[in-house]
């Protein structure tokens, strides 16, 4: 049985809505954009949406609207996809790490609150020295592997140290906290559409916020520091080629009509997994918060028991054709990260622990029952071994 690590939920209306824009002149900036961005709108309830050609470039967008620069301090997740700590260091901001909530890898809100009450105790390394101008100015909480952040409790704590939320909603587009969509439940929010996310542009992002100063400024920035009047030649901004082009915005669009379909099929896959892994020994599957009221599952993370060891359960896994990866290798641990700012084994011991312990097994809407049923007699066998 062939069994990809993630694929794609495309059909011929989504291929067709390409091959529509291809048959036109118009290969970016139209009207695929334009009802590209208005679904999230309709869906999240957001004022505005601004597409983009990654989840990281709109994270890098919502920084430089929030005003963040040179050496302010964003708190903010090392169990995460390097890009979530990158968008900051682009515009020479220092990511504040603080550990995670061992039960769903999202950032502990409680740690939130101590890191804004004592900054100084939560500095890098490499920084802790150095004191002067450095302000806190933002909580960056990422909503890991489609459950959103515990929002409310991260909100509390920005209203009362006056920080702005970005929250990256990248693995989590449609999920809901406490019946609220992800990505509305900060000041901005990023989605992401690389083909191993819930829906697929190719490469694509949107950033959805209700700022309306702010998503005038995002949208100059998008298409080279143009403000609106700018001719094409003027740039108001110093800005990027952050456009998203019309090929990718009416596939994105096309997947967005589906987008319900898009995650109950995802939720169904869980479900068989769950179904075929709750009773294996040594595994833990993932565990869902009350206030989750709909997961937008976007890979599907087990843990292994501390007696298995994770790395050689993925060699024996792989050897028996089961794609497997460790998610996630903890950011303050990746070799530019050490290099800037110290970062040591122990820093964040829950992440740690969890990106030592956590693999992603083939997880897509369009896996049938028998793939589920295969992988999950192997995980079986292996642990059993
Ligand atoms: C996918 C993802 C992004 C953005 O990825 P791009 O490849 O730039 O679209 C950002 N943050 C997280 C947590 C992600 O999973």
């Amino acid at each position: 049985m062939n069994i990809p690590m993630s694929s794609p939920d495309l059909t011929d209306a989504d291929r067709q809505a390409v091959i529509n824009v291809i048959n036109t002149p118009i290969l970016s900036m139209g009207k695929y954009t334009v009802d590209f961005e208005k679904a999230f709108c309709s869906l999240t309830g957001a004022k505005h949406a601004i597409a983009v050609n990654s989840g990281t470039a709109g994270l890098h967008l919502c920084v430089r609207a929030a005003g963040i620069g040179a050496g302010d301090l964003v708190i903010t997740t090392p169990f995460s996809f390097v890009a979530s700590s990158n968008a900051l260091l682009f515009e020479g901001a220092i990511p504040i790490f603080v550990d995670i909530d061992p039960k769903t890898g999202n950032i502990d809100p409680e740690l939130v609150a101590d890191a804004a009450k004592n900054i100084e105790k939560h500095l890098p390394r490499k920084l802790s020295k150095v004191t002067g101008q450095r302000s806190l100015k933002a909580i960056l909480p990422v909503d890991v592997f489609g459950q959103p952040a515990d929002m409310d409790a991260i909100n509390n704590v920005a209203k009362e140290h006056g920080l702005t939320v970005i929250e990256d909603s990248c693995e989590a587009l449609g999920a809901t906290y406490n019946g609220k969509h992800a990505g509305t439940l900060g000041e901005f929010g990023v989605f992401a559409f690389y083909p191993n996310k819930q829906i697929t542009t190719g490469e694509g992002g949107v950033i959805i916020t209700s700022d309306d100063k702010a998503a005038h400024f995002m949208r100059a920035l998008r298409n080279q520091g143009r403000a609106p009047g700018d001719t094409w030649l003027q740039h108001t901004h110093l800005g990027y080629n952050y456009r998203i082009d019309e090929m990718s915005a009416a596939m994105g669009a096309s997947q967005m009509s589906r987008l319900n379909e898009i995650l109950s099929k995802r939720e169904q896959v869980a479900a068989w997994y769950k179904a075929g892994l709750s009773q294996v020994e040594g595994v833990e599957i993932p565990f869902i918060e009350p206030f989750t009221t709909r997961t937008s599952w976007f890979v599907y993370v087990i843990r292994f028991d501390k007696k298995i060891n994770r790395d050689e359960m993925a060699k024996k896994l792989e050897a028996r054709g089961i794609p497997v990866r460790p998610y996630f290798l903890p950011i303050h641990l990746q070799p530019y990260m050490v290099e800037m700012f110290g970062g040591c084994e122990d820093d964040f011991p829950v992440t740690e622990d969890l990106g030592k312990r956590g693999l992603a097994i083939p997880f897509s809407g369009v896996m049938t029952k028998e793939q589920v049923d295969y992988v999950c007699q192997i995980i079986g066998e292996e642990v059993s071994k």
